[in-house]
């Protein structure tokens, strides 16, 4: 049978200390121990198994790990308390001083931000470069690279990575592939297509209620263990995780993902449609006009669509600006940052998730101040919003 995550997700059965029918909540950051050479062998890595300190474990943060590790088919999974503390930290896992790093030119503004301006401070360097194109990745890869970064689907033009093929060159060469699959959770399982790594913000659709900040990192059983490692995991040492409050109600959403990414998905592609029939650009890789379309219908799963957010080009910066003021006193949505989220989320990536990257490096991703990125919500009826956008186009 095909994999499927929800149905994943579906058999992720735990019961609460009463038999409540949520896992109950451990509001506690220590556990005791019943022999004190117990405690030595937890501290030694010998037994594992036991709760010591939330920083390391926490219960009920433990449950939500299991559940994402189902999801992605990965062996064990870590939480963070943010998408940047989960990248931050496996990359500092993966990387020391003199190490390299490939990353894909079209990042996220922050993770950019990270890799080019604070890992050089503690010598580890970054090759930004077209994913796309092997022969620039061959170029760039030295005996001090170590791992390949990339977005699955990328912000905000969507450009769809073929993860199959770069895992099959950081194969040959032994390096990690590490994906940050945070548009597209269901639908696409970079783990099974060859990737190492997968890591989250659960910020963004995980979570899905815009109310918290979270990320997560899923892999292999050893990559999880040595990130926690009492004398010197990153996810340990620097203390980046979760807490148990914040768990367990990421847990309770994650059951709904897959309800939410198909309509996130369906609302996004009506809207595409509709957009693109007036003439503007759309970035959307469920239309066949996407340079990405097929590959991402090769890649995904089943059923959860082609993602919840599109970007559109409005021709000019005050074209832009006109369009999100009116789509929010239109009450469509709220002009934020952030995806994701319920309710249609608008923004301008020029000038906000991708300021981060300097502009000529923009312009050589095909980044312009025109840009509106659309994180579409959960609208009952999208045919009717439509009516209420198309008055808001100028
Ligand atoms: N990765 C992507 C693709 C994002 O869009 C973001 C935030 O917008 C992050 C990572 C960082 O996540 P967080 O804000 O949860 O730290």
């Amino acid at each position: 049978m095909k994999f499927d995550p929800a149905l994943e997700i579906q058999n992720f059965l735990v019961f609460g200390e009463f038999g409540d029918v949520n896992p109950s909540i451990c509001d506690s950051s220590t556990y005791t121990f019943l022999q004190a050479n117990t405690m030595e062998g937890v501290f030694e890595g010998d037994i594992e198994g036991c709760f010591l300190y939330s920083r390391q474990w926490n219960p009920t943060s433990r449950y939500l790990c299991q559940a994402l590790s189902r999801m992605e088919g990965g062996e064990d999974a870590q939480v963070f308390a943010s998408g940047m503390a989960a990248i931050s930290s496996t990359i500092l896992e993966l990387c020391s001083a003199g190490d390299e790093i490939i990353c894909g030119r079209t990042v996220y503004g922050g993770t950019y931000a990270l890799l080019a301006n604070l890992l050089p401070r503690f010598g580890i360097k970054t090759h930004f470069v077209d994913l796309s194109d092997e022969s620039e990745i061959e170029e760039k890869i030295s005996p001090s690279t170590r791992l390949i970064y990339t977005e699955s689907v990328s912000n905000p033009l969507l450009e769809v990575m073929d993860l199959p093929k770069l895992a099959r060159l950081c194969q040959k060469r032994s390096l990690k592939l590490v994906v940050d699959n945070t548009f597209c959770p269901m639908i696409l399982s970079p783990l099974r297509l060859g990737a190492d790594i997968v890591v989250y913000s659960m910020t963004k659709f995980i979570n899905g209620a815009s109310d918290c900040i979270a990320g997560a990192a899923v892999g292999k059983k050893d990559f999880i263990k040595s990130l926690v490692d009492v004398n010197q995991g990153v996810g340990m040492l620097m203390g980046p995780v979760l807490d148990g409050f914040r768990a367990a109600g990421i847990l309770k959403n994650l059951h709904t993902l897959h309800c939410r990414m198909q309509k996130h998905s369906e609302n996004a592609l009506i809207l595409a449609n509709y957009l693109e029939k007036t003439g503007l650009k759309v970035f959307y890789p469920g239309l066949t006009s996407h340079a990405g379309h097929s590959l991402l219908g090769e890649l995904m799963n089943c059923g959860y669509g082609y993602g919840g957010v599109l970007t559109v080009d409005l021709g000019t910066k005050a074209n832009a600006n006109k369009f999100m003021i009116q789509m929010q006193e239109e009450k469509v949505g709220y002009l934020a940052v952030s995806l994701g989220y319920f309710k249609t989320l608008f923004s301008a990536p020029g000038h906000s998730t991708s300021s981060e990257i300097p502009e000529s490096e923009r312009v050589k991703m095909g980044i312009n101040d025109a840009l509106v990125r659309i994180s579409v919500g959960l609208d009952r009826n999208m045919h009717e919003t439509w009516k209420l956008i198309e008055k808001c186009l100028p």
